[in-house]
């Protein structure tokens, strides 16, 4: 652990500040809440992720039994990482890995020693359970305060946070970062939605964090007690956990009046605060990636793709002592893009999941392909889910979605749907039925959004 404890300590902030082009001004006032690593040239974080790599790879090889067998079965140690691109001779991780060692069969400390439990959701399955150590913690409390100074959130801000406690990261991993920070925090977690509307109104916190298909009832909840939400306090909005549109992203911005940014995390790598937007760009997730190695693989082959090809996204944790993970395979779709507002590299906003996808009859379909549809229809409101079904030997599709209330008439909704399946069969390429539903009439999400119900 003596390596690590070196490994974690950082330059002078003021020296990176000062060197690099890439700190905007809009950010020089606020430099000290950056950690210099943000900055830093590529090399130096090259070198830190190397070191680190090797770190984690030893960590992992020595104290888990399951990395121990992996790395024998594919015939690699450690020491045989020399750069990087030696990362690709290792095996990758699974979900179903972590299933099999369920609950603590992959933690690679005593279990004394870690001082946390939580579960992922199990939106695919039975859930995975990840541990952390004290130090682990730590470590993602800071990531989650760098993400929120990402998202231009300050000490002292007041922080309403709805997404879900207990055992789903959400709610905790906002909770220590926000509190790291030094901000003034709300643990609403997810749920009782006028409850949420009466304390932004009585308590004025300037940052909320919740699921954006949440942040849409919420809105919703506001117009029904006759508050229009632009009147509302909140400035900064984080939103995660699952995928949302830019489609999205301008009708909460519209709605609220407020910015909205992105973080993306999952549990098996740590939480929320993998990676997050800054919010003067909004170009895509900037990747902590002194904490969290990514990689891009073609989900068929396993092969390592270039920067800039969209495939799965592959993580690697570096600094983790309770749950080291080597080449985990997240499943998520997406691009690894340069450095911008940050030097370290962005993923673009995730198209889904390869296990969201939808074949219709040949064509590959994500939801939020389907998002982006239903948000141009103006008429219509922005929920939906997608229902498939067997229509004789073929596969088949129903949007359902619903009217704004002053579109009610039968007249309105006709045209909804006529517009939204001609888009769809346009723009995405495949041919659905539409059900335009009365206001209310789509199931509402407290956490997560439930977009595909398959009746198969
Ligand atoms: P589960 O896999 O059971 O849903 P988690 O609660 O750990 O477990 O959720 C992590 C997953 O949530 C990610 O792998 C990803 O699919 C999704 N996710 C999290 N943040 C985002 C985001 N900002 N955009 C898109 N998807 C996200």
């Amino acid at each position: 652990m003596e390596l690590l404890s070196k490994l974690l300590k950082t330059k002078d902030a003021k020296s990176y500040s000062q060197a690099s082009g890439l700190v905007r001004n809009a950010l020089s006032p606020d430099v000290g809440l950056i950690n210099p690593i943000e900055l830093a040239p590529r090399a130096e974080i090259e070198a830190l992720q190397l070191e680190r790599l090797h770190w984690s790879l030893s960590h992992a090889y020595a104290n888990s039994s399951f990395y121990r067998a992996s790395f024998d079965a594919a015939g690699v140690k450690p020491d045989d990482l020399e750069s990087l691109a030696d990362l690709a001779k290792f095996p990758f991780t699974l979900k179903s890995d972590l299933r099999a060692n369920y609950p603590f069969g992959m933690f690679a400390v005593p279990r004394e020693q870690v001082a946390r439990i939580h579960a992922s959701s199990g939106t695919t399955g039975k859930p995975t359970v990840v541990g952390y150590t004290k130090r682990d913690i730590d470590t993602w409390a800071e990531v989650v305060a760098r993400s929120m100074v990402a998202a231009g959130v300050r000490p002292g801000d007041m922080v309403h946070i709805a997404y879900g406690y207990g055992l789903f990261t959400g709610g905790l991993g906002a909770h220590y970062g926000a509190e790291k920070l030094g901000c003034t925090v709300i643990p609403m977690s997810g749920g009782q939605t006028a409850r949420q509307v009466q304390l932004i109104q009585d308590f004025k916190p300037r940052v909320i964090m919740v699921t954006p298909s949440y942040m849409l009832s919420i809105a919703e909840e506001f117009r029904r007690q006759g508050i229009d939400p632009r009147s509302c306090s909140l400035e900064i909005g984080i939103f995660g956990a699952e995928p949302w549109t830019e489609a999205i992203r301008q009708e909460i911005e519209t709605t609220f009046d407020m910015h909205a940014v992105d973080i993306f995390g999952l549990s098996e790598i740590i939480g929320p605060g993998v990676s997050n937007e800054c919010v003067e760009t909004k170009d895509g997730l900037h990747i902590w990636e002194d904490h969290f190695l990514p990689e891009i693989i073609n989900p068929e082959t396993g092969e390592v793709l270039p920067d800039g090809e969209e495939g799965e996204l592959v993580f690697t944790s570096l600094t983790k002592e309770a749950l080291p993970i080597i080449r985990y395979r997240t499943r998520d779709l997406t691009r690894l893009l340069p450095g911008t507002a940050r030097s370290m590299r962005r993923m673009a906003k995730i198209t889904g999941r390869s296990d969201d996808m939808i074949i219709l009859r040949g064509v590959n379909v994500f939801p939020t392909q389907i998002e982006e549809q239903v948000l141009k229809v103006p008429t219509l409101a922005p929920h939906y889910q997608l229902r498939l079904f067997k229509s004789g030997p073929m596969d088949a599709m129903e949007v359902l979605v619903e009217c704004l209330p002053d579109a009610q008439n039968s007249e309105a909704r006709a045209a909804a749907a006529k517009q939204l399946s001609s888009n769809i069969k346009t723009m995405v390429g495949i041919s659905v039925s539409v059900e335009v539903r009365d206001p209310g009439g789509v199931a509402r999400s407290e956490g997560k959004a439930k977009r595909v119900l398959d009746e198969r």
